[in-house]
């Protein structure tokens, strides 16, 4: 059990260009067990960048990450896929669940990649399925549902592993508002329950209003906003 007060991701004058592209110029946060973080700011001003390099999937120029301590930077490339598969759960702005398998099969198969059989596996996936309130499309393929059902198997997806982090890059982007707060409401509770942190990307304030608690990427630099409501 971690314990809700611990630090999990600190990040510390966080650097990183793309060529001549300054993306993060000096970044600081930290992000502590079971709180729902809001990266939010305009367009292109580096909160994508951040989710990367918290998440170990962008190596940074300068500063560190340090998850539970460990610097990424330390860890070898091995070693940082195996933290994502363990640690960290992931979603996106388009699903990306396989088109072929059924929406059971996918929330499954992220069980069944970490060595799990496939029964327990199932079981476990349905369980998700249920608490995401799609669990009537259980045996249907991402082609036959709507982009609203297909976020909420995502979630399933994402949490089944249990993961202590989980990153959302504009989880509600792609659909409209009242199917965007039915994602959000299910995600937030969803990782209340499991004491999952989650590091939200989004840059609107409808979305970032799930959050405990935001932080404003402007220019590559962030600042830090307790929420007051
Ligand atoms: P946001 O998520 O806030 O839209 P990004 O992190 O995607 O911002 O981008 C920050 C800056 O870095 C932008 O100027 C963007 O054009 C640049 N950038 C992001 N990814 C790449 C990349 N793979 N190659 C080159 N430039 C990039």
């Amino acid at each position: 059990m971690t314990n809700p007060t611990e630090p999990l991701l600190v990040a510390t004058d966080l650097h990183k260009a793309y060529g001549p592209t300054p993306a993060l110029a000096g970044v600081d946060l930290t992000i502590r067990a079971g709180e729902v973080v809001a990266v939010m700011g305009p367009s292109g001003s580096g909160k994508s960048t951040l989710l990367h390099c918290l998440a170990g999937i962008v190596p940074y120029d300068s500063g560190e990450v340090r998850y539970r301590d460990r610097p990424l930077s330390e860890l070898s490339d091995g070693e940082r896929s195996a933290l994502r598969r363990s640690d960290f759960g992931f979603v996106f702005q388009f699903g990306q669940l396989v088109p072929e398998l059924t929406c059971l099969e996918n929330v499954a198969l992220a069980l069944r990649l970490g060595g799990e059989r496939r029964r327990t596996a199932e079981t476990r996936a349905s369980r998700w399925l249920e608490r995401l309130e799609v669990a009537d499309i259980a045996g249907k393929r991402p082609g036959e549902i709507s982009g609203g059902q297909g976020q909420r198997v995502a979630v399933a997806r994402s949490l089944v592993t249990e993961p202590r982090v989980l990153f959302a890059d504009e989880p509600t982007g792609a659909l409209d508002s009242l199917n965007g707060e039915r994602v959000m409401r299910l995600l937030t509770e969803a990782a209340h329950d499991t004491g999952a942190a989650v590091v939200l990307v989004t840059h609107e304030p409808r979305v970032a209003a799930y959050s405990d608690r935001e932080i404003v990427v402007r220019d590559g630099k962030s600042r830090d906003t307790e929420r007051v409501s």
